[in-house]
């Protein structure tokens, strides 16, 4: 067994193992896509955002996709084409986007509890917030890539009478029981940035089965006017560009290798962290796939011997970049501060999870070696605790 680089043994990766890398598609081929709409100065919400929003909607089998400027700019969009009033419950285990796209709705977040396996919003929880709240939606996000709840928050949102949106930023490419995920709750709302699975450099994608609210978001994408400059409400400029949409189109040929080579790394990472106690990866549904967005475990400190952030450092010392999503969880965050609410267990799951390093491009038999260091970590657990953390 290696000596942990932290401990004075080698370095691991001495040119260093990122956490993400864009799968991003080969610069001509954006730029063939894009010629066309150059040429004519059509360089934002033209031709290939329409063929983008089509070529979705077909992938996905939703009725509308709206492309937007990005994911937060999207839920922004949803929430006041609802017109949503007072409360929504959202797990605190997420993005703090979900939080900020109701914050700009002057919406208050009430935030529900996680699945300490899952890491999913606990739909139970969510139910008693809702009435104990009188909330009038809710929102929820597919932690790391893998389907959520969506069943049983639809029957939620029905039992309660309100809304149910998906924060889909990490969902693109992820099936449900099979089908593609994008068709939970009333809209779904996917982000292209540079870490998700679809790249655009930045963009959101809508999907919805309501029409109406379709060509809301396509208006009041746009400010809030038809046409006639006589603004509706007050929109935003949440317009996707045309260089942004060739993007995005020009990976999508390419996605399904690139969703199956992260699920292949993920299979690994599973497989070979499997023998390490107290690691223990996000658990996906059975029947379901995720995107592997992220590959999160969560560490048991008494099984593994030490903590995540002792982990997080012995791993830094080998060159290998880790992240702790979703840490600090959103309740915990200064801008929340007035929001802040009981929950255990959402504190104890942010404080064990861990991020580790998943791309396309990522170097076969990375999963092995970065188990394999993991492994290392465990079994020098005592001498680790006490190098690192002099308390
Ligand atoms: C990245 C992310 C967002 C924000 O997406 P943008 O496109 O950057 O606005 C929202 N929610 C979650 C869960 C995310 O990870």
């Amino acid at each position: 067994m290696k000596r942990p680089a932290i401990l004075g043994g080698p370095v691991a990766f001495p040119d260093g193992l990122p956490l993400a890398r864009p799968a991003t598609p080969p610069l001509a081929e954006v730029v063939t896509l894009l010629q066309p709409s150059w040429d004519r100065g059509v360089l934002t919400n033209g031709p290939l955002v329409r063929q983008l929003e089509e070529a979705a909607a077909s992938r996905l089998g939703v009725r509308n996709v709206v492309a937007v400027s990005s994911c937060t700019a999207g839920l922004m969009l949803v929430f006041q084409a609802l017109g949503t009033r007072g409360s929504v419950v959202l797990p605190s285990f997420t993005f703090s986007a979900s939080a900020h796209a109701l914050m700009w709705n002057q919406l208050a977040p009430v935030f529900a509890e996680c699945d300490e396996s899952t890491f999913h919003i606990d739909v139970d929880d969510a139910a008693a917030r809702v009435d104990q709240a009188d909330a009038s939606a809710v929102l929820a996000t597919h932690v790391f890539g893998a389907p959520g709840p969506v069943g049983g928050l639809d029957k939620l949102g029905q039992a309660a009478g309100v809304p149910v949106v998906f924060d889909a930023a990490h969902a693109f490419g992820a099936t449900l029981d099979g089908q593609p995920v994008g068709h939970g709750g009333v809209a779904e709302v996917f982000s292209l940035t540079p870490t998700k699975t679809l790249v655009a450099g930045e963009g959101g994608l809508v999907a919805t089965a309501d029409d109406d609210l379709a060509e809301a978001l396509r208006w009041n994408r746009d400010y809030g006017h038809r046409g006639d400059y006589n603004t509706r409400v007050a929109g935003l400029n949440a317009r996707m560009s045309e260089m942004h949409a060739a993007t995005a189109l020009a990976g999508l040929p390419r996605f399904d290798d690139t969703l199956a080579i992260r699920r292949s790394h993920a299979a690994r990472y599973t497989e070979t962290l499997a023998d390490i106690p107290g690691i223990h990866p996000q658990t996906v549904g059975a029947g379901d796939e995720s995107t592997y967005k992220d590959f999160t475990v969560s560490i048991d400190p008494e099984q593994f011997g030490t903590g995540r952030d002792e982990l997080e450092g012995a791993l830094r010392a080998e060159g290998v970049e880790t992240r702790r999503y979703f840490y600090p969880p959103v309740h915990r965050q200064d801008a929340y501060r007035a929001f802040t609410a009981d929950l255990p267990v959402t504190d104890r799951v942010a404080g064990r999870v861990l991020t580790l390093p998943l791309y396309a491009t990522m170097p076969a038999g990375g999963p092995e070696q970065v188990a394999e260091l993991i492994a290392a970590v465990h079994a020098h657990a005592d001498q680790l605790t006490a190098t690192s953390t002099p308390r």
